[in-house]
């Protein structure tokens, strides 16, 4: 059976190293291969927060990312949440699906609470695992390339796509998540790399502004430098990424770097992310911004109506 892809990011702010190793490398190397969707989750950003904020300008420095990381709109079906009401509906019948009970126990639920800037838990953060199974299942998407956070959130895809089929009969297939080089990249704070926490090196960064913010990366006071993920967190971390944009090991590194200290550390990283980076950057000065509205358009029409489509047949499966 040849896999359908589906995955996205919400515009909450520029992409990222952790999107990169976590799932946008992957997305690149799929799409010669595969029909994919890539979503816009716009809807979704007011799972943890007030108001959608600079919801337009998110979503054209989204678009400018996708493209500058090599995403091939021609190839690609990219498009925006609120554009497509049929998936949408489709979170009505998921919703019966599941328990309170189970969703209460999903631990990245959990943990984006945690960090959610809301006073109270909505009732849409509480269900936005389910609308995240909508997202999947509307293009009965089979491949889903993520980030480890997003495990448990396949997990309820599943079970709702497994419940439907057992109620209903069978229309939806069993979605899998495909994990990156790196599945869960942390930030220079120590904590997942997020666009909302501050701890994040953007693609879309400068040069110095990379540099600063590697500047200002936590390490310890030992000059020699060691890979050791449980005892130097920190330093492990900057290895990590520098490993990664060189595609090197970072234990290798980390004996190079031998007694150099934090500072020579520092500066490896400083040019390992910068060289890795210099490509996106060109790209991204290149794009256009009023192709990016001509995407939109193209990719939310041809969702639209995979949507319909999907939601003609559960409709008619559930006898309506
Ligand atoms: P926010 O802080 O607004 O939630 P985010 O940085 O978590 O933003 P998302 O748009 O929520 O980004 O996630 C988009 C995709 O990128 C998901 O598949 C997620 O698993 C993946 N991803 C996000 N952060 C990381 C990370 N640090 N490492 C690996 N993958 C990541
Ligand atoms: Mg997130």
């Amino acid at each position: 059976m040849n896999d359908v892809v589906l995955t996205g990011d919400r515009p909450t702010g520029p992409l990222h190293l952790g999107h990169y190793f976590g799932s946008l490398a992957n997305r690149v190397e799929l799409q010669d291969r595969h029909p994919m969707y890539v979503l816009i989750a716009d809807y979704q950003v007011i799972t943890d927060r007030d108001v959608p904020g600079e919801i337009r300008r998110h979503t054209t420095e989204l678009l400018l990312d996708y493209l500058a990381v090599g995403i091939d709109p021609a190839k690609v079906t990219i498009f925006q949440h609120s554009a497509i009401p049929e998936l949408n509906q489709l979170l009505l019948p998921f919703l019966s699906l599941v328990s309170v009970a189970e969703l209460g126990r999903n631990p990245t639920v959990k943990d984006e609470i945690a960090h959610s800037s809301q006073a109270a838990v909505s009732g849409l953060m509480f269900t936005y695992p389910v609308h995240q199974a909508a997202d999947i299942l509307f293009c009965k998407g089979t491949l889903v390339p993520v980030g480890k956070d997003q495990v448990p959130h396949l997990e309820v895809a599943r079970l709702v796509a497994r419940r439907f089929n057992e109620r209903y009969g069978a229309v939806f297939p069993l979605p899998e998540a495909m994990m990156g080089a790196q599945p869960l990249l942390k930030g220079l704070d120590g904590g997942k790399m997020s666009k909302s926490r501050g701890n994040a090196i953007a693609l879309s960064a400068t040069e110095d502004e990379t540099a600063a913010l590697i500047r200002r990366a936590r390490t310890d006071s030992e000059r020699m430098i060691t890979f050791e993920e449980e005892r130097r967190p920190e330093v492990a971390n900057l290895l990590t990424l520098a490993g990664l944009c060189l595609g090197r090991s970072p234990r290798e590194l980390a004996e190079e770097i031998g007694d150099g200290g934090a500072a020579t550390l520092k500066r490896v990283v400083t040019e390992a992310v910068n060289e890795f980076l210099r490509p996106i950057r060109k790209r991204r000065a290149e794009a256009d911004e009023a192709e990016v509205r001509q995407i939109l358009a193209q990719g939310n029409d041809r969702a639209r109506e995979r949507a319909v489509r999907t939601l003609d047949e559960v409709r008619a499966a559930m006898g309506f």
